[in-house]
């Protein structure tokens, strides 16, 4: 059984920690997000990859979900006296990081391989691929103007509306032959419980990926990022909202329509099932909120098993 996780940043990697926590582990790799990368002083910082490199190496700070454990900041403060923007908390190990993907990109390594490197050196269990290897990065329009995603997300909190979200570079970025390789060879296709809009929307925008799922023999399933109708954490519901989607299942569903086939829901949206249900969708509804690695190899597992039922 061949497994793809499409995955964000934290509610990829707990999706992920719990595949590679799994009986299913073996035949499982993650296609994850760039879109929310960005410069700042001038290193290539890629969060939502670090993000799954340290989960799945257990190098994470458990408590935010990302950055790394055991951290400290002082080569940032050093730029915050010397007057630098210092709103993006780098600490001094993850600058490591950046410093050293910076470097290999300069020397004209595919991002692919940079990510392969970062993995091994940190225990990875899980191969990660990239959708493309080209720079894609998610813009907000908000009503003071275009914010990168990060300036939305960390220096602004997510709290300007958001009226529209743009791909930047993606209409001439070219997929990897490691991702619609992967995806092509997929016997399930599992879509993260990240955000449907900056995180599974920006992979689905690589041309060709969201093409390769609808053409793959792949049964299609997705885990709902909301319960009772919102995030865990995260601006997913105020930007399905903003953008006229419900914030509910049915939300979630809309943008993944033309390949879904299974939905897993929380307890607390059982009443989405019907609605569901007359899509055309097998819908599994279970708890769905992942404190410890238990919580997210049980859900991966069930969410597995339920889709091995079905196909
Ligand atoms: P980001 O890139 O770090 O913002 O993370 P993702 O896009 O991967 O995931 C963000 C989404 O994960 C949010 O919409 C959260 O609601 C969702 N999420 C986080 N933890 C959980 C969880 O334990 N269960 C579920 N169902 N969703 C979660
Ligand atoms: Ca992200």
């Amino acid at each position: 059984l061949t497994i793809t996780l499409l995955a964000g940043g934290v509610g990829g990697a707990k999706a992920a920690e719990g595949l590679a926590a799994s009986i299913y582990a073996a035949n499982t790799q993650v296609i994850g997000n760039i879109a929310d990368d960005e410069e700042f002083h001038g290193l290539w910082v890629s969060p939502d990859i670090d993000t799954l490199i340290y989960s799945l190496g257990n190098q994470i700070d458990r408590e935010r979900g990302w950055g790394r454990k055991n951290e400290s900041y002082r080569l940032l403060e050093e730029l915050s006296l010397l007057g630098q923007d210092t709103w993006m908390t780098l600490g001094d190990l993850d600058l490591a990081t950046h410093i050293y993907r910076t470097e290999l990109r300069k020397q004209g390594v595919r991002a692919s391989h940079i990510v392969q490197r970062l993995a091994k050196r940190y225990g990875a269990s899980l191969p990660i691929l990239l959708p493309t290897d080209d720079v894609v990065q998610t813009q907000v329009n908000t009503p003071s103007g275009w914010l990168s995603f990060q300036q939305y997300f960390v220096r602004e909190q997510c709290k300007p509306e958001v009226l529209e979200v743009d791909y930047k570079g993606a209409n001439i970025a070219r997929a990897t032959s490691e991702a619609l390789f992967q995806i092509a060879k997929s016997d399930l296709i599992i879509i993260a419980p990240s955000n449907p809009i900056v995180s599974i929307g920006a992979i689905l925008a690589t041309p060709g990926i969201q093409q390769a799922i609808e053409n793959s023999n792949a049964y299609v399933l997705a885990i709902s990022p909301l319960i009772a109708g919102k995030t865990v954490k995260g601006p997913a519901d105020k930007m399905l909202a903003s953008m006229g989607l419900s914030t509910d299942s049915k939300g979630i569903y809309q943008g993944y329509s033309s390949f879904l086939d299974a939905m897993v829901i929380d307890e607390a949206d059982r009443g989405d099932l019907p609605w569901l249900h007359d899509q055309g969708l097998d819908v599994l509804v279970t708890p769905t909120l992942m404190k410890t690695r238990e919580d997210k190899c049980a859900l991966l597992t069930r969410a597995v098993d339920f889709a091995q039922q079905r196909r």
